[in-house]
């Protein structure tokens, strides 16, 4: 006797998300179940093609339905499981009204609390890393007081084009990128009053013919300017990412930066610890900031810990020609960038189930 599809969803009904916690059928995220002969064949959609948790889930899948089997005495000799990814579309509306970007599912912010510590670094890559995985993503340099992106992505001799009132991204890496950097004359100081920062900002977001996007990741100036507060009232944000690299100073900057999201009511995704340890040529660690003092900081205000990226010249060679790509051809590297752009989206991915069930609050401390 062979298992029945019907047998491989009861199964399945027992597999638990490992971030949501509730099991795969419920969820409706098993898309295909077929038996041919003794093998069974299990598509399943995740919330996002990042997901760090697939082998996880794969061994759940296998184990649940090989114990199917058992117990209905049926032939089975193995599971093909298919993974697809449609992420969820966030909040369709913004706190004053329509969603200007309809066509983006999810506009996650990367803010930090002072400058330097990587912000723009981490933008980019956790912007490659997630299309390098198959989401479609765009990047918007949001940082209209030094603009990082002409340079990290390499468009010094790339043409600004628009169509109509509406810019053209960048498509580049992967990715499509917009950036002020592009529109003004690089040597001149971007000097902005508030109101004007915020029309920047908000043409540069708004005027750009994204298209279709799984996420847009947005780099934010340092500090707690007018661009977040811009950023929150245009756009449905799922959340932002801080940077913090591990000294104390770095952490307290980091902390304000926290406290300022809480205030606009976006969601901290969670910290990402820059400039961990020294990685030198030889691949030996040196410890020059107090490694971990971000993550420790994370955990202390109740924040998700996302991962460590260390210094390595070869990230500050790679930003500073515009060949982000590059960054995958050191394994410790990209796997330090792989998981932290996972981290990020498992996150969003909850924040998001979360949001259709539970009413947003916005927490005014
Ligand atoms: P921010 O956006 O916070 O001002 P950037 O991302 O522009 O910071 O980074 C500042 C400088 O430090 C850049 O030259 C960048 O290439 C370099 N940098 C950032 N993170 C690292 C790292 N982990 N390893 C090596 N260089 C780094």
């Amino acid at each position: 006797m062979n298992l029945t599809p019907a047998d491989l969803i009861d199964a399945l009904r027992t597999v638990l998300d490992p971030d949501i916690r509730k099991d795969l059928v419920t969820l409706g995220m098993v898309k295909e179940t077929k038996v041919e002969g003794d093998r069974a064949l299990v598509t399943v959609e995740l919330t996002t093609p990042a997901c760090p948790m697939k082998d996880k889930i794969r061994g759940d899948i296998e184990a649940a339905i090989a114990a199917k089997a058992a117990e209905r005495g049926a032939r089975h000799s193995g599971v093909e499981v298919t993974f697809t990814a449609d992420v969820r579309r966030a909040n369709e509306r913004t706190k004053d009204g329509a969603n200007p970007l309809p066509g983006v599912r999810q506009v996650i912010a990367v803010g930090a609390g002072k400058g330097g510590v990587g912000k723009s670094t981490v933008a980019v890559n956790l912007a490659v890393a997630l299309a390098r995985m198959g989401a479609r993503t765009g990047l918007l340099d949001g940082d209209i007081y030094g603009p990082s992106a002409p340079t990290m992505l390499g468009l010094e001799d790339e043409p600004t084009q628009a169509r109509g009132n509406m810019l053209l991204p960048f498509e580049v890496h992967g990715i499509k990128a917009m950036t002020i950097g592009k529109l003004v004359d690089p040597d001149k100081p971007l000097i902005w009053r508030g109101p004007m920062a915020h029309g920047a900002f908000k043409q540069l977001a708004t005027q750009t013919e994204w298209g279709e996007l799984d996420y847009l990741i947005v780099d934010l100036p340092p500090g707690t300017g007018d661009v977040p507060l811009t950023l929150s009232q245009l756009l449905p944000l799922s959340g932002a990412v801080i940077v913090c690299t591990p000294q104390q100073v770095a952490q307290d900057d980091a902390r304000r930066a926290a406290k300022m999201f809480e205030q606009l009511g976006v969601p901290v995704i969670g910290v990402v610890e820059n400039m961990s340890v020294f990685v030198d040529d030889t691949g030996r660690e040196h410890d020059l900031f107090g490694k971990g003092g971000a993550e420790i900081m994370a955990h202390a205000m109740g924040l998700n810990f996302l991962g460590s990226i260390a210094i390595r010249p070869a990230l500050r060679v790679h930003s500073d020609r515009g060949t982000p790509l590059a960054n995958w051809n050191d394994a410790r590297l990209g796997a330090e960038l792989d998981l932290v752009a996972r981290n990020v989206a498992a996150r969003v991915s909850t924040l998001s189930f979360q949001g259709t069930l539970v009413q947003p609050t916005i927490s005014v401390r």
